[in-house]
């Protein structure tokens, strides 16, 4: 209470109140409030140090709510990104070995996002757990493109498989029926006629001359030397796929350069042209530049009949470039 201040009335006897001016009045009345004010804080701040208030108890049984969600979340995301990495490992392990594809190979795929792609969690009480779960994620989002493109390429690659299967050389060169003497096999042996040590790079298969020669897969003649070489008259045949085979020793060719030739295709006629002492067929397989071993590329299950119905089918062919 405000101290009242007071007049003597000379007149009246008494003392009476003076009324204090209103700016006093405002004045006292701005201080209570303030004052009031003040005390209130105080107390309110004493108070919610110790104790919550309903309110804060409301916030922080959310906040551990949404710590809880975001584990389930992570180890959701954890399942998944688990799965994508089984995936990937099929897709290198099976998938394109199926197609001889290598491994793919994207730059940047296993490289984490800079921290500032992140910075908006930056301080962030929560900070830790949500920057993880975004990474996470976003190393999962590269896997997925990863596999998208690996796809992709696989299904080009499948596209392509018929065609490869038509052009690997897989059949005999020559009729087998028509074999005579024993097969001259791959690899080193004592060359007949030179005397000495060194490699055979292909096989010879003993035959008649005029005996057939088939091409052994679509193919493109690349070359058509007639003579000049050991090898005498001879064929190559570029199959794609790095497959090239090689006829040699022939008495007759068949085809020229540029030609596309069917499977089964006669494509020249057996012969002992070249560095040759009898009439015989030289033939080689070539991958990726390298001789293998032909026997690898006549397909062993393959019986007569099949091997009838593909040299007749190549007679019907109508794609030969002449
Ligand atoms: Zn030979």
């Amino acid at each position: 209470m405000a101290k009242k201040e007071y007049k003597f009335n000379p007149q009246t006897l008494t003392y009476e109140v003076i009324a204090a001016p209103f700016q006093v009045r405002f004045y006292r009345l701005l201080r209570k409030i303030l004052i009031g004010f003040i005390l209130v804080s105080i107390v309110n701040f004493v108070f919610s140090y110790f104790f919550y208030t309903p309110k804060m108890y409301k916030i922080n049984r959310d906040n551990s709510e949404l710590i809880l969600k975001y584990d389930l979340l992570q180890d959701k995301i954890n399942a998944a990104s688990q799965k994508i990495k089984e995936i990937k490992q099929r897709d290198i392990q099976v998938y394109r070995p199926l197609f001889a594809a290598d491994t793919l190979q994207l730059s940047g795929i296993y490289t984490e996002y800079p921290n500032k792609k992140y910075a908006a969690f930056a301080g962030d009480h929560f900070e830790p757990v949500m920057q993880a779960a975004w990474k996470d994620l976003d190393a999962m989002t590269r896997l997925i493109y990863l596999e998208s493109r690996s796809m992709d390429e696989l299904q080009l690659l499948s596209q392509d498989k018929e065609k490869m299967a038509l052009s690997v050389p897989a059949i005999w060169p020559i009729d087998k029926r028509k074999l005579r003497g024993s097969i001259g096999a791959f690899g080193g042996r004592n060359h007949p006629i030179l005397g000495r040590y060194i490699a055979h790079k292909g096989i010879d298969l003993g035959a008649a001359t005029g005996t057939p020669v088939y091409a052994t897969g679509n193919a493109t003649v690349i070359v058509d030397k007639n003579g000049g070489s050991g090898y005498g008259k001879q064929i190559l045949l570029d199959h794609g796929f790095g497959y090239v085979t090689r006829y040699a020793h022939l008495s007759k060719v068949l085809v020229v350069p540029g030609q596309q030739v069917k499977r089964g295709k006669v494509i020249g006629e057996v012969g002992s042209t070249g560095r040759s002492t009898g009439p015989h067929l030289h033939y080689e397989v070539m991958y990726m530049g390298n001789n293998v071993d032909p026997i690898n590329y006549f397909r062993r299950d393959m019986d007569e009949q099949e091997f009838e119905r593909i040299i007749a089918s190549a007679k019907e062919t109508t794609y030969e470039a002449d």
